[in-house]
């Protein structure tokens, strides 16, 4: 089977607008949500769908579609990122744009949130016709995007040569004395280009903090504790490095192309390299034995972190899960039903807004370093993901005691509060 035909027959059931509004109705019902502000935060400010046409390497043109969702600028200028999957449909954008409000507000940061892609499989074209979809799309979006507007990011199948040709295609559409004041147009572009030291690993670092401070809240000690990945890019990879560095043991893996099991340890790094030189795919690795994609969230472990895309965990295979916490690394990767049973079980839920926010919280020291002209260095970097992370978490984890909520519930209180507080000082204009 090609691979291009495997990630199609994978591609997810969507669902994951009807997932984030019933956890926002819970949540708002939880807060008391002031039903006039409600009205606002349920539905999206901006919704943008772009066809738009390139030249293929054959010389035919395919024409794209592209989407941008701007949920909500209450706190600042929209945020988030740019996925490039089949998958991709305006339902499932608004929900990851609406995930975005409630991770940036509950980090504290001054942006909303946003989200975008286009609807493709990256599989199928080569990298110059990746680079001119990318330019004509950023072309396309024109002044819907701007440093102090919108600012996308990195997520799933776009990475920092996606940003660079973004920032680089806005940035030729300004007068030359304007051209260097649009760099942050972009967050997640490589250190030569304005990018920040640390920020490719900022999420996976982010999602090992969590799980290091949930563990320390537990007297728990990561050392010897088993953990699985589903998808093993940015996020999965950079998440399963820092454990390892910690003495956890990475024993599954799943990827859009088939899973991949080792109790005595696959190697992160040896697994990693093994990927990028077989076209993304971990088939074939030779330390691990290959399993049936239902068994893999069943597999024996300690700690359970889906990094790839929404409604994963489900009532299905909610049941099945054997560890003990599960860390959210992907957007929505557990549906509100499966959440119960999980709860039920009294397997714990690091919930995406808090568990992922590192990608966010990078991004947002980028923007700040492109704005103040700064050069930060990568020591330094982490301390200040760290010290954020480590005040998001505690937040969240003393609401839930206090409150005694599971921590998504807790989380969400925190970020709708926040907006709410902004919209009952400004009002409605007129
Ligand atoms: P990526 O493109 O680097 O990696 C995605 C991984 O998921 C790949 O290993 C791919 O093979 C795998 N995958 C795709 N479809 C799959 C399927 N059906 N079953 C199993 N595996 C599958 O993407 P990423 O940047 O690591 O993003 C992963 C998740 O993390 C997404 O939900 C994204 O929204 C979220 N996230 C990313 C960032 C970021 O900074 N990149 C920040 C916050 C949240």
């Amino acid at each position: 089977m090609t691979l291009t035909k495997e990630v199609k027959k994978q591609q997810p059931k969507q669902g994951m607008l009807e997932n984030v509004m019933k956890q926002f109705n819970a949540a708002a019902d939880l807060v008391d949500l002031n039903p006039n502000i409600k009205k606002i935060l349920e539905v999206t400010n901006n919704e943008l769908i772009i066809h738009f046409p390139v030249r293929m390497d054959n010389g035919d043109v395919e024409v794209f579609k592209g989407y941008r969702v701007q949920h909500n600028n209450a706190l600042g200028p929209y945020k988030g990122g740019l996925r490039y999957h089949p998958t991709i449909d305006i339902d499932s954008v608004k929900a990851l744009a609406m995930w975005m409000t409630w991770k940036t507000s509950l980090a504290g940061l001054p942006y909303g949130g946003a989200k975008g892609g286009i609807q493709i499989d990256p599989n199928k074209y080569s990298n110059n016709e990746l680079e001119r979809i990318t330019r004509r799309f950023t072309y396309a979006l024109g002044e819907n995007i701007g440093p102090e507007h919108d600012i996308p990011a990195p997520d799933v199948n776009t990475n920092s040569q996606t940003m660079a040709w973004i920032a680089d295609t806005y940035m030729s559409t300004k007068g030359p004395s304007e051209r260097s004041k649009n760099q942050h147009v972009v967050t997640g572009k490589p250190v030569g280009s304005g990018g920040l030291e640390g920020r490719d690993r900022a999420t996976g670092f982010g999602v090992f903090l969590t799980i290091k401070f949930w563990a320390e809240n537990k007297n728990i000690e990561l050392k010897g504790k088993t953990f699985i990945v589903q998808g093993f890019g940015n996020v999965g990879y950079w998440a399963a490095h820092f454990l390892e560095l910690e003495g956890a043991k990475l024993v599954g893996v799943q990827d859009a192309f088939g899973s991949i099991a080792n109790p005595d340890g696959l190697g992160a790094e040896n697994l990693s390299e093994y990927i990028k030189g077989n076209n993304g795919s971990l088939i074939g690795y030779s330390n691990g034995k290959a399993i049936e994609k239902e068994d893999f969230f069943g597999l024996d472990c300690d700690i359970c972190i889906p990094a790839a895309l929404g409604n994963q965990i489900t009532e299905k295979n909610a049941q099945k899960i054997k560890a003990f916490l599960v860390a959210e690394g992907a957007n929505g990767p557990t549906t509100v039903e499966a959440e119960q049973i999980l709860l039920k079980r009294n397997i714990d839920i690091i919930p995406d807004i808090l568990c992922n926010s590192g990608g966010v919280i990078g991004s947002y020291f980028e923007w700040l370093q492109n704005r103040n002209g700064e050069l930060w260095e990568l020591d330094e970097i982490l301390a200040k993901i760290t010290k954020k992370m480590a005040e998001v978490f505690r937040r969240v984890s003393k609401t839930s005691q206090e409150k005694e909520l599971d921590m998504r519930s807790a989380a969400y209180m925190l970020a709708i509060e926040r907006i709410e507080k902004a919209y009952v000082q400004r009002g409605i204009f007129p």
